[in-house]
């Protein structure tokens, strides 16, 4: 089968289930972009670029970074792509982001193939984060500030999950295993 010359996949799930360990796999084995807004705002952050000036301290609270700042990032990432081929990582995170990501992606002809949701019990995150905080070296990792960027993402994230699938577009994926089970179901799902 021909590579599509155009694929669009949104990761959608908590902060810890996972979800950027296996976009970045994905991406690798599919010749994919993996777009991580975090990773973006991180290097933004250690560079202390006025952008990272002003993102850090909402980060560092478990806080989500103005709409505006985000579809701006996105917006110049895609448009130096010949082709869209990316994966979304942490992005979009409100509706106002998902709906300008739909207007982005409908000026550039790349609708969205499918967005995986990567579910895992929220009593196994707080833990998988702190767990990754002993090697992460970001300063969110933490107990208290995993907490709040869990209730970010009810308040503001999860309604994501009703605007797909009223497009029938979200996979479902059990987040609960080790990294090759899950990354099979991933795969699975995106048949
Ligand atoms: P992540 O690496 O995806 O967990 O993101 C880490 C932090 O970066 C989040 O807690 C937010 O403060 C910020 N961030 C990342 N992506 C977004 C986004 N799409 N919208 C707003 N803030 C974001």
């Amino acid at each position: 089968m021909p590579t599509p010359s155009h694929q669009v996949i949104i990761f959608l799930g908590p902060p810890g289930a996972g979800k950027g360990t296996q976009a970045e796999r994905l991406a690798t084995e599919q010749g994919l972009l993996k777009i991580s807004t975090g990773d973006i705002l991180r290097d933004h952050v250690d560079r202390g670029t006025p952008l990272g000036v002003q993102a850090g301290p909402l980060m560092k609270l478990g806080k989500l970074v103005p709409d505006q700042i985000l579809i701006g990032v996105i917006r110049d990432r895609l448009a130096s792509m010949d082709s869209i081929r990316v994966i979304f990582d942490g992005f979009p995170r409100t509706l106002p982001q998902a709906r300008e990501l739909d207007v982005l992606l409908e000026e550039l002809g790349s609708p969205i193939n499918a967005v995986p949701l990567l579910e895992v019990p929220d009593e196994q995150l707080i833990a998988r984060i702190v767990e990754r905080g002993k090697t992460s070296g970001r300063n969110d990792d933490t107990q208290a500030v995993a907490r709040e960027r869990q209730q970010v993402y009810r308040e503001q994230t999860q309604p994501l999950i009703d605007y797909y699938s009223a497009r029938g577009q979200v996979r479902h994926v059990n987040g609960v295993g080790s990294m090759d089970e899950v990354y099979g179901r991933i795969l699975e799902a995106l048949k």
